[in-house]
Parts: C-alpha cells; structure tokens; sequence
C-alpha cells in the first residue's frame, strides 16, 4: 500500500535531474517531497506547493494548443 503520489516539480533533483517527485498522500506542509527515481530529500510538501503556484502553468497551457491545434481535419 503506497502512501504517496507522484508530482512534478519545476526544480529538478539535484541528484539525478528528474522532475518527479514522490509526495506523501496526506498532503501535510511537513512532509517530505523525495526524488520518485533516486528517493533524493528535495524539500517540504509546503515549499512544492509554493514552488507550483510560483511556476507559470505554461506546460498545461501547450497540451490545450496541442488540442485545439489537431482539431484541423480536412
Ligand atoms: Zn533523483
């Protein structure tokens, strides 16, 4: 039974430069955000968080061009 959910984080992990994270479930600010491929410590749930509402949504906004953009059948 996994208590933790993937996530990706605009930082990379310093170990090995992968941006998936392994988040606890419970979403609790003080837990650890740890490295989903090296199990790395990256930081706080609470500082993830921060770090995503700083990050413009730019890559969610490309998959909704990409939608919009293959809509094109002639
Ligand atoms: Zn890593």
């Amino acid at each position: 039974m996994s208590l933790s959910e993937n996530l990706r984080l605009p930082k990379p992990c310093p170990v090995c430069g992968s941006h998936n994270m392994r988040v606890p479930s419970t979403h609790n600010p003080d837990e650890k955000v740890h490295c989903a491929s090296c199990r790395t410590y990256i930081c706080l749930y609470s500082d993830a968080m921060a770090m995503l509402e700083k990050e413009p949504r730019s890559e969610e906004e490309r998959l909704i061009e990409d939608v919009v953009n293959r809509d094109d059948r002639s």
